[in-house]
């Protein structure tokens, strides 16, 4: 199923779908093609499989199968639970942080122009922040406090159990993105005070185009008003294929949690230590241990992440940088900017995220390629733009790379 020869080390950009989560979605796709919604007996069999998927996600998270709402992503989650917080409560105000994703970003933002107060919390340098800062921004008016739990560029955490306890303790409502936790990390919401929590398909084994939210008690007003589809809190037919794809990786995440939290967390630490080793002039942007285990963020002076990548993925190897091209020129990454990182630095800066895919052979053979390439970028080509115009002028840039590995 897999690429041959691709070693893939961006598992939080998006994830391989599990073979047994494919299985399970195939006759989804054939033989059960009936409506959810449907009376007969062809739609009681697709929404019962519905059901199984909600029960299966509400054992990985710890909740009742009734708090499961069934979406199309983790951007529709999100938006669904601030958009919902403005509803119910009738009030203006919204608490989150600098450092989101984009699909809480772009949203706060788009309230914001739209006169609705937003206060963004700042980050500490390591990326953390404190459940005091939560306390200070809180006002009469705060309809919803929103944080991510695990940040997607670094991976670090915020203590969300307790900034929703406190939450709870001044009535007000405590959404958490989860997109990047669930399935890496344990989560249990039987004995929390989340109120809202939101997980993708896609980061846990189960095919794109397919989320949840978590809604206690499901206290939520609906986002696309439609038919009665997941008790009128969510309309439209449902991706039935995906939430059973997604039932099943659920099931699958809850067996191999410890294995994320082992051997998966040894070898991303394999994998860091042996490059802060063996290539000088490199750092990891993030706390060193409030950080999720798969996740590993690194900084490579004096080389601008996009050149890295290109030659990576001559490698076959898949890695991410967090900043984006806009316009022809590079942005960096809105997460370590807010994180105080220097503009040069956020531009050389990698992510490397592991899953339960990856062994200890794609990781030595990454480490016996990585020093040679950062070595012949800072020497001769440290930009991206000076890499293309010699890929383009018809150049080998990987002729005569040392591509041994002297741990
Ligand atoms: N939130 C976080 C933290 C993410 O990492 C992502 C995806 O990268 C999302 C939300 C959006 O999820 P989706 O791609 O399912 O819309």
């Amino acid at each position: 199923m897999s690429q041959p020869n691709t070693i893939y080390f961006d598992n939080n950009a998006t994830t391989r779908i599990s073979p047994s989560v494919f299985e399970a979605m195939v006759p989804f796709l054939t033989e059960h093609y009936g409506n959810p919604s449907s009376a007969y007996r062809i739609g009681r069999t697709v929404n019962s499989a519905i059901e199984t998927a909600r029960e299966q996600v509400a054992t990985l998270i710890g909740c009742q199968p009734k708090e499961i709402i069934f979406t199309s992503c983790g951007t529709e989650s999100d938006n669904t639970a601030i958009a919902s917080a403005l509803q119910t409560t009738g009030r203006n105000h919204i608490v989150t942080s600098t450092v989101e994703h984009s699909a809480i970003k772009s949203q706060t933002e788009h309230l914001e122009r739209l006169g609705h107060g937003v206060t963004r919390l700042p980050v500490a340098a390591d990326g953390t922040l404190t459940v005091q800062q939560v306390e200070q921004a809180l006002r009469p008016d705060t309809a919803i406090v929103s944080l991510m739990w695990a940040n997607n560029e670094t991976g670090v955490l915020f203590p969300v159990e307790e900034i929703a306890g406190l939450c709870a303790s001044r009535g007000v409502l405590f959404h958490t993105d989860a997109v990047q936790a669930v399935g890496k990390i344990p989560v249990n919401l039987a004995a929390s005070k989340i109120d809202l929590l939101s997980i993708s398909g896609h980061k846990l084994h189960a095919p794109k185009g397919v989320g949840v939210l978590f809604a206690r008690r499901r206290k939520v007003a609906p986002l696309l008003l439609g038919g009665s589809q997941e008790k009128g809190k969510r309309g439209g037919t449902e991706n039935v294929a995906s939430i059973v794809g997604l039932g099943q990786a659920a099931l699958e995440a809850c067996e191999k949690m410890d294995e994320e939290n082992t051997r998966v967390r040894a070898l991303r630490d394999r994998f860091e230590s042996t490059v802060l080793r063996l290539i000088p002039h490199t750092g990891v942007n993030g706390h060193a241990t409030q950080r999720l285990p798969n996740t590993s963020n690194i900084a490579f002076h004096a080389v601008e992440a996009e050149a890295l990548l290109i030659l990576l993925d001559q490698y076959g190897i898949c890695a991410s940088a967090g900043s984006a091209c806009t316009t022809g020129s590079l942005e960096p990454s809105h997460v370590l900017r807010a994180m105080g990182v220097a503009k040069e630095q956020a531009l050389g800066s990698l992510r490397f995220s592991f899953s339960i895919y990856n062994s200890e052979d794609e990781v030595d053979r990454s480490l016996a390629l990585l020093p040679g390439i950062v070595s012949r970028l800072r020497a001769e080509t440290p930009s991206a733009a000076a890499l293309k115009a010699r890929m383009d002028a018809g150049e080998n840039i990987t002729a005569g790379l040392n591509l041994e590995f002297k741990a």
